[in-house]
């Protein structure tokens, strides 16, 4: 069956005893024995719990990987995912990162004596040179989060397998619906399941998909014995969320499209930063590993007086940290979702004070590009008055 198919039925046909279309929130953190050495398959609730096998089951399936792991965050499934490595390990990581996942290496990891090496993923010499024999695995984002750099996954996975290195990819931006990471070469996929794949803004989640026997056995171990796994109520909110991914996806990248076009003829507007454009330098690595483009951008004003009266006259669009919901959002990278990396590091991979990054809904494009329209405005004359 297509994706659209198999996301739409996502738990649909798992509930043999009614027939329920939606698959029941089980709250339940304790299952009977039937007798002494037998289970139903299962126990206790953070090993194993039956809402959240659905949504685990439905993910490993659409990210063609062997199992997956439903845990309370993104930032916990990051966590899970790391708890694999042990003191003395070395990372080889995206340059340009989501600020979490950086703090978490940097100021957590780092305590536990596991160190990381911030690379651009497109330079396998620069990734070869910092390759030690203490190097356990590889963690790219590909479109990153805010520049929308693209990676080519098939060839940082060819690589990593030559060195005996594990490749972790973070598909928070494109969804399965768009890319796979695992039929590509990758043996972990991470998912904020909080952005697209929830959708609506309104539950907090993270995914992890592994691929191959040993690496999924290693994961449940992981998984179960750090317990950030998610909640049955939240898990059923995730699966009803991603029903409806395929049309929201097609939606955002149609939107998206639209207003990084509108923007990139507007005046006052620097650069657009998307992969769907022809002269995006990841163009054609992103047409060719992805089916389609995130409803994320960035875009850099002519000058920085234009960020705060934007940010304070767009309406329709919410000045939120966040992004892959139905509602337009707009962030200013620099002093949020990236203020824990240090400014030097920030500037030179681009996030400085005239970026903003844009998460384009699901309204009508021609709203949203009013709405920019009449922000854009407002801020000049108050440029223009100053
Ligand atoms: C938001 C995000 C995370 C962290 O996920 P949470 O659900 O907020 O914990 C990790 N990676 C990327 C790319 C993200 O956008």
């Amino acid at each position: 069956m297509k994706i659209e198919s198999r996301l739409a039925q996502i738990g649909s046909q798992n509930e043999p005893v009614t027939g329920a279309v939606s698959f029941p929130i089980y709250q339940a953190t304790a299952f009977r024995h039937p007798k002494l050495g037998e289970s139903t398959g299962f126990d206790y609730a953070r090993t194993k719990s039956p809402t959240r096998k659905v949504l685990e089951d439905a993910a490993a399936e659409l990210e063609s990987g062997d199992a997956g792991f439903a845990c309370s965050t993104g930032m916990a499934a990051l966590q899970t995912i790391f708890a694999m490595f042990k003191s003395g390990d070395h990372l080889i990581v995206s340059l340009d990162l989501y600020g979490g996942t950086y703090r978490l290496i940097e100021r957590i990891l780092s305590k536990f004596g596991i160190t990381a090496s911030y690379v651009d993923t497109n330079d396998i010499d620069a990734m070869s040179q910092l390759c030690t024999p203490s190097t356990r695995a590889v963690l790219i984002e590909t479109p990153t989060n805010p520049l929308m750099m693209i990676t080519d996954i098939e060839r940082v996975c060819a690589w990593a397998k030559a060195k005996g290195l594990l490749t972790i990819v973070d598909n928070t931006l494109l969804t399965p619906y768009f890319q796979r990471p695992i039929e590509l070469g990758a043996d972990i996929v991470i998912h904020s399941a909080t952005k697209y794949l929830g959708g609506h803004n309104d539950v907090l989640a993270g995914l992890i998909v592994t691929k191959g026997k040993e690496l999924s056995e290693e994961m449940a171990f992981y998984h179960n014995s750090l317990g950030a796994v998610l909640g049955a109520q939240d898990s059923w909110l995730l699966m009803r969320g991603m029903k409806t991914l395929a049309l929201r996806m097609e939606r955002h990248q149609h939107n998206a499209t639209a207003v990084a076009n509108w923007l990139l003829s507007h005046e006052a507007v620097e650069a657009v930063y998307y992969p769907a454009l022809v002269d995006h330098p990841g163009h054609d690595v992103q047409s060719r590993q992805s089916s389609g483009n995130t409803g994320i951008f960035s875009f850099r004003v002519k000058d920085a007086r234009y960020v705060e009266p934007i940010l304070r006259h767009i309406k329709l669009i919410a000045f939120a940290e966040s992004l892959g919901g139905v509602e337009s959002l707009m962030t200013y990278p620099a002093v949020q979702t990236h203020a824990d990396i240090p400014e030097d590091i920030r500037r030179q991979i681009g996030v400085d004070d005239r970026l903003l990054r844009f998460s384009v809904g699901i309204e009508h494009a021609d709203d949203i590009i009013a709405d920019l329209q009449q922000a854009l405005e407002a801020a000049k004359r108050e440029i223009n008055e100053a």
